[in-house]
């Protein structure tokens, strides 16, 4: 390790890409026609959950990920918990999901009235790994009748949702086989990791349905929606069909077929994210490029890694993270101190998820490699504004 105090060390080569001028992990970048859209959304008069924004922001949508359909919702996490419920995912059922991932995976799941199942990740992707997850139902679950039953808890597992950790692509082919194994279906959660691709392939176009977040920490964004895209047009009318409260087409009669939900983004919201989308590949480029800027920064420290991409995989580096050496796990806070304290957004990952009161009490496997993740890895500074020209 480079001599002198290791947080001041690490604090220096971080303030020497912020320049304590860009004080957020991840702002957002307004320089395409994000002002020449909303003005004319708020001109047109139609702002809200209809609107020829909308049906243009997912058209954009659909054609850059390369799906046939594209769903706006109000969020990442109303979009998850609609794409369970389309695909049939009923209460008291299990749903396997990563321990390692921000807390909106495990509520869209009890927001559909089902319980999350945590396994755990892949030391190599930062997610859900087929072989370790084939294993896992193999041995804890088996075939009552037309179902798979977990064997401890009585309850028929029938989802998976694989997350795409800080943009890196985990193996969702591969888990998407595994569950047409088990006759379990695949939601995507790709929130952070729109602009991704694994093989070729955009990420959230493995499973029956994916879905992206446009929060505004996001690499691009609506200020708050999510889009769901899916193969299915069936999937993608039933989508509409439960974001827009389930009501039937009449001319005046308010008519409702079952429980639905006013998930629509906002015609105003899709302006800003018809501007976002023509700046994405920009956007991704600059994102790319701030990692090897960290690589060149931070590794001559000799504390760890930058995370990079694997083969195969193209990551939007949506979030950057370094990943301490294990000896220097004790490190971390203290380290995250010094950064916060000089002004340096940086941030630990998230807690494992069975550590929430809320979901400690669901079951799950033993995760080793999320917590110890979890003890090493600090997210840095990740807006493209770093690398802008
Ligand atoms: C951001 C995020 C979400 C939720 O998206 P919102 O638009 O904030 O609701 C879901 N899952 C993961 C992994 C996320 O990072």
């Amino acid at each position: 390790m480079k001599g002198g105090d290791p947080s001041v060390n690490f604090c220096g080569a971080l303030l020497s890409v912020t320049k304590g001028e860009v004080g957020g992990i991840h702002e957002p970048v307004f320089r395409g026609n994000e002002r020449k859209y909303l003005l004319d959304c708020l001109d047109s008069g139609v702002v809200s959950s209809v609107g020829s924004y909308v049906l243009a922001f997912e058209q954009s949508v659909a054609a850059f990920v390369g799906s046939a359909h594209a769903v706006a919702v109000a969020s990442g996490t109303s979009g998850l918990h609609l794409a369970l419920i389309a695909l049939g995912v009923k209460p008291g059922d299990e749903v396997i999901v990563p321990a390692l991932s921000f807390v909106a995976t495990a509520a869209a799941v009890a927001m559909a009235g089902a319980i999350p199942h945590f396994v755990d990740v892949s030391p190599d992707t930062w997610g859900l790994d087929a072989r370790h997850l084939e294993q896992y139902l193999l041995r804890n679950f088996r075939q009552v009748g037309d179902s798979v039953v977990n064997a401890a808890s009585g309850r028929p597992v029938t989802a998976v949702v694989p997350m795409h950790t800080l943009g890196h692509p985990c193996d969702a082919a591969g888990v998407r086989r595994v569950a047409d194994e088990f006759g379990l279906v695949v939601v995507e959660d790709a929130a952070e990791s729109l602009g991704s691709f694994s093989n070729g392939v955009h990420t959230g176009r493995a499973g029956q349905a994916g879905v992206f977040s446009f929060n505004g920490n996001k690499t691009v964004t609506t200020g708050g929606g999510g889009v769901v895209v899916t193969e299915d047009p069936h999937v993608a009318a039933r989508l509409r069909h439960l974001s827009t409260t389930a009501k039937v087409t009449h001319r005046f009669e308010f008519v409702h077929d079952e429980i639905g939900f006013n998930y629509r983004m906002p015609n105003i919201n899709a302006a800003i994210g018809l501007a976002q989308i023509e700046q994405l590949p920009t956007l991704v480029d600059w994102q790319r490029a701030l990692k090897d800027r960290y690589q060149d920064l931070m590794e001559p420290l000799d504390m760890g890694v930058v995370r990079d991409e694997l083969p195969g995989a193209r990551s939007n580096f949506w979030l950057q993270a370094f990943v301490l050496s294990r000896p220097l796990a004790k490190l971390k806070n203290s380290l995250m101190s010094t950064c916060l304290d000089a002004g340096v957004a940086v941030r630990p990952l998230w807690q494992p998820l069975h550590w929430s009161r809320a979901y400690e009490h669901c079951p799950r496997a033993k995760t080793p490699v999320t917590e110890d993740l979890y003890s090493r890895v600090v997210c840095l500074p990740s807006s493209a504004l770093l690398s802008a020209p």
